[in-house]
């Protein structure tokens, strides 16, 4: 299954991280004297703004998120970098490029994208929005002009945000972008490539998510590579189980993936007797800990378009600096926990326990669950073919044993360890509410989960 090629592309990719990242174990440590004291910080790395489909203008959304006391965001906008280059057209936003509008904007920088209109339906950029901003920031801090019947409001570039709104120690913007775009048949494989500045198009005419996925982790590994960046993989459940377990033991070179992506909550209905982000991770990390690779870590995004409600996922980086590279060897070495809305104290393990402790934000029964899987389990994959309905295409799902992702012990209470034993082959835990119901699986409300470990 493992061919040739995955295993370079790992080797490349693992030259990008830190030697300590290299050993098989996960091991997070606590901090002794000599170390600088490390702290959670909080942080989302996949979000949309008006540089490509999301709603408000760039600098709202970036204040959104830095209001609500978040720690970093990475504004990964579909297919596109927020750079100085003078451009008109973006995504789902191409209007007529006349020599009139060229000549009008001569010398001007950054993306000039048209208010809503007829020849661009799309692009949710409506007085409305603007004023929305203009509210927050003053009436001259955005910059319109209209040229002949359609009026252009020019984007804030990245480096213009981070002017306004990067604090050292207090918040940070990380550049990155989408990759946004899909097989063949439809099926979407979005991909985020975090801390990088340059995008390449997307790789197009790909028959399996498997292979889109190995071939734009390379083409990054090959373009990428002078410094530190992450790669994730998005959102598997969307639209409707558009790729499956199967895509990530196919590529062991892939650390990252979306466990909690807001965007799952929408589109199409999902379905309890298929696959759900957790038992996917389960089925991938089962694998990968059998072949010895490194295990699958999840992450948890916001993946936000429209800015109303609250976050709905996030995830905590423990790291003793709020600086990029700081951040993405925590990441990396899996010194975090995705969220969607309880917060871990303490997470250790020691190469064989494996201790949490909840951050208790309000009085309550909570509980722990540590789940993992044995070895010998029964590996058979078998595809379940779901007809197409209103509500979902034609898919064929990948359906795996319930011996993958059992529940290893639960306590009851704020503080737990579980310890390794011989026939584990790793274990993870996850914490919520005790009067919420299990049987939701990933949809349980508030949660956290930590890392596996091995
Ligand atoms: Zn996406
Ligand atoms: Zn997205």
């Amino acid at each position: 299954m493992i061919n040739q090629l995955t295993r370079r592309d790992f080797l490349r990719a693992s030259a990008l991280v830190s030697a300590p990242l290299l050993s098989s174990g996960l091991i997070a440590r606590r901090a002794s004297a000599q170390e600088p004291q490390k702290r959670w910080f909080k942080g989302n790395l996949h979000m949309h703004n008006q540089w490509s489909d999301g709603e408000p203008l760039p600098e709202w959304a970036i204040d959104w998120y830095k209001s609500r006391g978040y720690n970093f965001v990475c504004p990964s906008d579909h297919n596109c970098f927020q750079s100085d280059e003078l451009h008109f057209v973006s995504f789902k936003s191409k209007p007529t490029v006349t020599p009139e509008i060229k000549k009008a904007f001569q010398g001007e920088t950054s993306l000039w994208k048209p208010m809503q209109c007829e020849e661009v339906p799309a692009n949710k950029l409506t007085p409305e929005v603007v004023k929305q901003a203009q509210d927050r920031f003053g009436e001259d801090s955005v910059q319109t002009r209209t040229v002949g019947d359609k009026t252009f409001v020019r984007m804030k570039t990245f480096d213009e945000l981070v002017d306004q709104f990067v604090e050292p120690d207090k918040f940070l913007m990380i550049p990155g972008y989408e990759q946004t775009g899909g097989c063949v048949d439809g099926r979407a494989v979005h991909m985020n490539f975090i801390g990088v500045r340059k995008t390449f198009a997307y790789i197009k005419k790909i028959e399996e998510p498997a292979e889109e996925l190995r071939q734009t982790f390379a083409k990054g590994a090959e373009l990428y590579s002078e410094a530190p960046y992450l790669f994730t993989a998005n959102h598997p459940m969307w639209k409707f189980y558009d790729y499956g377990p199967a895509a990530l033991m196919a590529n062991p070179q892939i650390r990252l993936f979306e466990l909690i992506n807001n965007g799952i909550h929408r589109d199409y209905k999902r379905r309890m007797d298929l696959w759900q982000p957790e038992q996917f991770w389960d089925v991938v990390n089962a694998w990968r800990a059998t072949n010895d690779q490194p295990l699958l870590l999840g992450m948890g995004s916001d993946d936000r378009h429209n800015y109303d409600g609250e976050s709905k996922g996030w995830t905590m980086v423990r790291s003793a600096t709020l600086e990029q590279n700081a951040l993405f060897d925590a990441i990396l070495s899996g010194d975090m926990y995705p969220s969607n809305g309880l917060d871990f104290e303490e997470i250790s393990f020691d190469g064989k326990t494996l201790n949490v402790k909840i951050d208790v934000k309000e009085e309550g029964a909570y509980k722990i669950v540590f789940v993992g899987t044995k070895k010998g389990y029964d590996p058979t994959c078998k595809i379940v073919e779901v007809a197409a309905s209103e509500t979902n295409p034609e898919r064929k799902v990948e359906s795996y044993s319930d011996e993958i992702g059992i529940v290893l012990e639960t306590v009851d209470g704020t503080e737990g360890s579980y310890t390794l034993k011989p026939d584990d082959l790793y274990v993870r835990a996850k914490i919520y509410k005790a009067d919420d119901d299990p049987s939701l699986g990933w949809k349980t409300k508030p949660a956290a989960w930590t890392q596996p470990w091995r």
